[in-house]
């Protein structure tokens, strides 16, 4: 199939990006590295009468690191962080889940302000984002607001971004010592997404687990803190030999669906195993 007829403009600055997308009337959608728009077009998902390029605006790119946060542009692709020293030491959890994402030609072209505001349950960087408590910045024509990861995905494909609002930059916490990260997912083939999957920060006092937010991608609804499981797994000495002190906690706060060759119960299975190999993971990878 082939996407409806569209007009396509490339303001020349943010300002002129967030004019046309309020004289727009709702007419307009931004694209940035096109990865997941152009596919839902081409299957005719949405019909948008104008794309508004915001892929070279300079105000929404660049990385920099002040006061405990990195602040990344929307336009940060997938394989900026995984090449990014900046990243690599202040936000590594994002860096291990940038690899999973797709095939390099989509790691080249996709935004993190893309993949957030596309809010697929799905994919890995909103699961990040959550887990570790980051802020993303909105703008429009009036301003900027921010708005915790946390409060920003509100529902399946559904965000609190408003009509004409743009993903400006994402603000992560950097990694404090005594701080670890866990990250792992478990797919058909290297590249799908996700059936289910785990980003994890946690504190640890040497093998015990202290304060801990886990966020599951590939089994819910939406990039969320999974609660029972995180208080769960709170005060547990790892390596932990099987998933039996979090299992319940798993069953509470995940809901995922039967779909074509994978029972929901299986689904469950794979998240319990899963939970255990990122936990036992973390004790490796405390921050020194
Ligand atoms: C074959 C294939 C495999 C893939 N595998 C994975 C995977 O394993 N994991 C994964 O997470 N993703 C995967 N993706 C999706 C990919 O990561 C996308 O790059 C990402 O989801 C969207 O980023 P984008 O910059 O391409 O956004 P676009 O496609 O340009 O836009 C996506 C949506 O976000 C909106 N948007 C974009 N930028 C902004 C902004 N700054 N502010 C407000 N709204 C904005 C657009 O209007 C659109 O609605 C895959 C895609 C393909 C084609």
């Amino acid at each position: 199939m082939k996407a409806r007829n569209f007009r396509y403009i490339r303001p020349a600055s943010l300002k002129h990006a967030y004019r046309i997308l309020a004289e727009s009337g709702g007419d307009a959608v931004p694209v940035a590295g096109g990865q997941s728009l152009l596919a839902g077009l081409n299957m005719r998902l949405s019909a948008p009468k104008l794309l508004v390029d915001i892929g070279d605006l300079k105000e929404l790119t660049g990385q920099s690191n002040a006061d405990g946060t990195m602040r990344l542009g929307a336009l940060t692709r997938h394989a900026e962080l995984l090449h990014s020293e900046l990243v690599k030491k202040h936000v590594p959890l994002l860096v291990r889940a940038a690899a999973h994402i797709g095939h390099v030609a989509i790691r080249n072209r996709g935004t993190l302000g893309g993949s957030l505001a596309y809010a697929d349950p799905a994919a890995e960087l909103p699961a990040c984002a959550v887990a570790l408590g980051a802020t993303l910045v909105l703008g429009n024509l009036k301003g900027e607001r921010d708005v915790e990861a946390e409060d920003f995905f509100k529902g399946l494909f559904e965000t609190d971004l408003k009509p004409g609002e743009l993903i400006v930059a994402v603000k992560f916490p950097v990694m404090q010592a005594g701080t670890s990260i866990g990250f792992a997912e478990l797919a058909r083939r290297q590249g799908d997404f996700a059936l289910v999957g785990l980003a994890a920060v946690a504190t640890m006092q040497r093998d015990r687990i202290g304060n801990a937010r886990l966020a599951y991608f590939g089994c819910v609804d939406r990039a969320k803190v999974a609660q029972s499981v995180s208080a769960a797994v709170a005060g547990l000495t790892t390596p932990l030999a099987d998933g039996a002190a979090f299992e319940a906690a798993i069953r509470a706060d995940l809901a995922p669906d039967d779909m074509a060759g994978l029972r929901a119960d299986t689904k469950l299975h794979m998240a319990t195993v899963l939970t255990r190999r990122v936990l036992n993971s973390l004790s490796e990878r405390a921050a020194a």
